[in-house]
């Protein structure tokens, strides 16, 4: 029985629920009528069902789909206007007692390189990536209790946060580990961590249990219960995902947007993100060997109708995008991407020789930071390096009722603009350095005049001369 509100994943990911939502969207995807009034619904910003979200994914109408992209557009503006947060993964550890089809770390690949850095590793990462200018990382690492119990994990978040390199400074620990109980994640909130990522993979049960045919993510309620116990644990910042190409991409949107629904209906909060990863080629992985690979049109309408369904929820594309289909995408709605990622287990200090390759995938923008906050600012936006939210106590639902205000840009904006000069005092090359400072100028302009804005001049003047840190 379909129930948001219960706490068994069968309920609230209800198989049947998803196929008679399929059914519906299939009956009703040319429906104009039907069509025009959930586009009417979807502009008072406030988010639509899945039922209707997937109406519009199907949508076939040129016409309507116009409205959908300028919509998704808009949204986007409203809600984030030209901002985009940047971060980088860092892993920590390839061990991994899973056996996940698609991910060349599951247990039965003998040859792939398997590595667990040091915390004087982590260090030599954490220093790399500060001196790239990252203040964000989200880490990642296999399941393996012997390997990589919580305690090194927790440790390892220690260690990230000690790190004051020059003006480094990681002000932002996301995790994404394995699924697991409420005491372990109750030790990561101790910890301070911002998000809590942990990707689906695929919302379909049957085919979920095929691809992990063994090892303790096998167990798909155990899996998608997680959240819950996230956020039992105290943790408000959640971030959901699927992998796109396992599964038909329409039983995913659905599954993911329910998933969205759930939280909201049993915790006041929905996912604080969205990632869309496109599964891609690694090690052992071949993409063309998954059927349900879905082509860049499906993939931008995916994102644009997600930015419709949930507009208060932040989306991540990664490395795994080229910079081309990255550059649409921000248009449609992604607020945060990767920046000069290493997909390895320690390939920021010292670069991996061939026969050491730990890749978890192939990356498709291999751009530095550099080379992508130049890119950003050239298209217009403004890069963010800002953590102030979590670290002000503004997560979880306090986040999203200031999200769901639009008043969320009263922080944003000025705190946008002033880890951006951080960085360009800090790290930019002179050309990045250059247009930054007209952008900030540009930025400065639009802010209204008000003791704020006095504020945040009187700061960027501080950073010029070598202080740090500054956030509303
Ligand atoms: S996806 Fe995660 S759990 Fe699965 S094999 Fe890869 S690292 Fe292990």
């Amino acid at each position: 029985m379909y129930n948001p509100k219960s706490a068994k994943a069968e309920e609230f990911i209800n198989n049947q629920e998803i196929l008679d939502s399929i059914k519906y969207v299939e009956s009703n995807k040319n429906n104009i009528e039907l069509i025009n009034k959930i586009i009417e619904k979807a502009r008072e910003k406030k988010g639509l069902s899945h039922r209707e979200a997937a109406v519009l994914l199907m949508c076939n109408n040129e016409e309507k789909n116009n409205e959908i992209f300028e919509l998704a557009k808009n949204i986007k503006e409203d809600f984030y206007g030209n901002r985009i947060v940047l971060f980088a993964p860092l892993y920590l550890s390839n061990y991994c007692i899973n056996g996940c089809v698609y991910c060349p770390y599951h247990a039965q690949n003998k040859h792939i390189p398997r590595k667990k850095m040091t915390q004087e590793e982590i260090k030599k990462e954490v220093i790399a990536l500060q001196d790239m200018g990252h203040k964000r990382l989200a880490i990642e690492s296999g399941e393996d209790p012997i390997n990589n119990p919580i305690e090194y994990i927790l440790e390892s978040i220690k260690t990230i946060y000690s790190i004051k390199h020059k003006n480094g400074d990681i002000r932002r620990v996301n995790v994404n580990i394995a699924a697991t109980t409420v005491e372990n994640y109750k030790k990561l909130h101790e910890a301070g961590i911002g998000t809590y990522i942990l990707f689906q993979e695929t919302y379909n049960k049957e085919k979920y249990e095929r691809l992990h045919p063994t090892g303790p993510k096998h167990n798909y309620n155990y899996h998608t219960e997680a959240m819950d116990r996230a956020m039992q644990a105290g943790i408000d910042d959640v971030g959901l995902g699927v992998l796109f190409g396992l599964e038909n991409y329409l039983y995913e949107f659905i599954g993911i947007l329910m998933h969205a629904e759930h939280l909201e209906a049993v915790f006041g909060v929905g996912p604080h993100t969205i990632s869309v990863p496109r599964i891609r080629k690694a090690d052992d992985i071949d993409p063309s060997s998954f059927e349900n690979g879905i082509d860049d049109e499906t993939f931008k309408k995916i994102v644009a109708v997600i930015r419709i369904a949930v507009p208060y929820t932040g989306m991540i594309v990664s490395t795994r995008e080229n910079k081309d289909v990255r550059k649409e995408v921000l248009a449609l709605g992604v607020s945060q991407i990767s920046g000069g990622s290493k997909t390895s287990v320690g390939g920021y200090y010292k670069p991996e020789a061939e026969d050491e390759d730990s890749r978890q995938f192939e990356v498709n923008d291999n751009r530095t930071l550099d080379e992508i906050v130049n890119w950003l600012m050239e298209l217009g936006y403004l890069p963010s390096f800002c953590t102030a939210c979590y670290r002000s106590g503004r997560t979880g639902e306090r986040f999203m009722s200031i999200c769901k205000e639009q008043q969320i840009h009263n922080f944003c904006q000025p705190n946008a603009i002033m880890t951006l000069k951080e960085y360009l005092e800090d790290y930019a090359s002179e050309q990045t350095k250059q247009i930054g400072n007209k952008a900030i100028e540009k930025e400065l302009k639009k802010l209204p005049e008000n003791s704020q804005k006095e504020i945040v001049l009187s700061n960027l003047e501080k950073i010029h001369e070598g202080s740090r840190n500054f956030t509303f």
